[in-house]
C-alpha cells in the first residue's frame, strides 16, 4: 500500500463538524477491500463522534437486498437504489436480467429509499464501442422509465482517458476525455431532468467541467481522497459551495491511502479539501454541504 502524504493538503480534518457522507457502499456483502474494522463499529463511531447522516447506495440487484435490509433496521441511514450498467465484466443479458427487479422496487417501494443511484456511464470499464454505446443506450432508457418518481439521481460518469482508448476505433468520440459528461448532459436536458435533481458522484473532471456543471445548477460530490490527492481537488476549483455535496464512496477513495479501505466517517477529510481549495473555514463549508445534501435528498 503505496501513500501520498506528499499531494495532502497542509490542514488537519477537524473532529466535531456536522458531517455528511452522500455515497457510500456500506456495508459490504463482498467488500472489494477487507474492513479494518468491523461495520458495526465503523456506524458506531461515526454517530458517537460526529453530527452528522450518511447514505448507502446500491449498484445492483444483489447488493440492494442486504442495504435495503440494513437501512430498515438503522432508520437513520438512508438508501440509494442503482442498477448495473453494461460493461467488460457485465453483459446486457445480466443487465437485462436485473433491470426488471430495479424498476419494481423504484416503482413500488417509493418510501424506503431518498434517490437512484448510482447508475450511469463507464468508459474505463467499457472499453469497445458495442459497450459504450449499450451504456449510452441503457442509461436513457433508465432515465425515462424513473423520471416521472421525481427522485434525485446519483450519477457514475467515468470517461474515457489516454490510456481506455478503444484500440479499434482509436479516432471514434467516445475517446474524448469529456465525451461522457457532454452525452449525459445531452441526455438529462433531452428528458427535462432539472439539473438540482442529480449529483455527479465522485466527479472526476475533466477539470473545466466542474464550474461548468455547476453553472447549469448540478451538483458535484467531491470524495474523501480529494483531502489527499490533488488530481481530485482540482476538480472542485471555480465550483461554488451550494452545489457541492461530500462522500467517501466507501470502501473507496481512502483520503490519502493508495488502496486503502475506507469509511463514512472520513468524509470530514472532503470538508477539510473544500474548506482548502476555497480558503474557508470547515466548520463553514460542513454546515453548508450538509444544508446541501438535506434539500437535495429531502431529508431532515
Ligand atoms: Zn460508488
Amino acid at each position: 500500500m503505496s501513500y501520498r502524504k506528499n499531494e495532502a493538503i497542509p490542514i488537519n480534518p477537524e473532529q466535531e463538524l456536522p458531517i455528511v457522507d452522500c455515497h457510500a457502499h456500506f456495508p459490504d456483502k463482498e467488500p472489494y477491500r477487507k474492513p479494518t474494522h468491523s461495520y458495526e463499529s465503523q456506524y458506531e463511531f461515526f454517530f458517537e463522534k460526529h453530527n452528522g447522516q450518511f447514505i448507502v447506495s446500491s449498484s445492483s440487484y444483489y447488493n440492494y437486498d442486504y442495504l435495503h435490509e440494513y437501512t430498515q433496521i438503522h432508520e437513520e441511514i438512508y438508501l440509494t437504489v442503482g442498477c448495473l450498467k453494461p460493461s467488460d465484466r457485465y453483459g446486457m443479458d445480466v443487465v437485462m436480467e436485473e433491470h426488471p427487479h430495479f424498476i419494481d422496487i423504484v416503482e413500488n417501494k417509493r418510501d424506503t429509499y431518498v434517490g437512484i443511484g448510482e447508475f450511469g456511464l463507464d468508459f474505463h470499464h467499457g472499453k469497445t464501442q458495442s459497450i459504450r454505446q449499450e451504456q449510452i443506450d441503457y442509461f436513457k432508457r433508465v432515465i425515462q422509465e424513473t423520471k416521472h418518481l421525481n427522485k434525485p439521481y446519483a450519477l457514475h460518469v467515468r470517461n474515457a482517458t489516454q490510456r481506455d482508448v478503444d484500440q479499434k476505433n482509436p479516432n471514434h468520440e467516445f475517446n474524448q476525455r469529456d465525451f461522457c459528461n457532454k452525452i449525459i448532459v445531452k441526455i438529462l436536458e433531452e428528458e427535462g431532468i432539472k439539473p438540482e435533481k442529480v449529483m455527479w458522484h465522485c466527479f472526476s473532471g475533466p477539470q473545466e467541467w466542474g464550474p461548468k456543471l455547476a453553472k447549469l445548477g448540478y451538483y458535484i460530490s467531491v470524495p474523501s481522497s480529494a483531502y489527499g490527492f490533488k488530481r481530485w481537488r482540482r476538480n472542485i476549483s471555480g465550483v461554488p459551495l451550494d452545489r457541492l455535496l461530500t462522500e467517501t464512496d466507501s470502501c473507496f477513495q481512502h483520503p490519502f491511502k493508495m488502496g486503502g479501505f475506507n469509511t463514512p466517517a472520513n468524509v470530514k477529510y472532503a470538508v477539510a479539501a473544500i474548506a482548502y481549495v476555497n480558503d474557508m473555514k470547515q466548520q463553514e463549508v460542513a454546515e453548508k454541504v450538509l444544508e446541501n445534501a438535506r434539500k437535495f435528498f429531502d431529508i431532515s
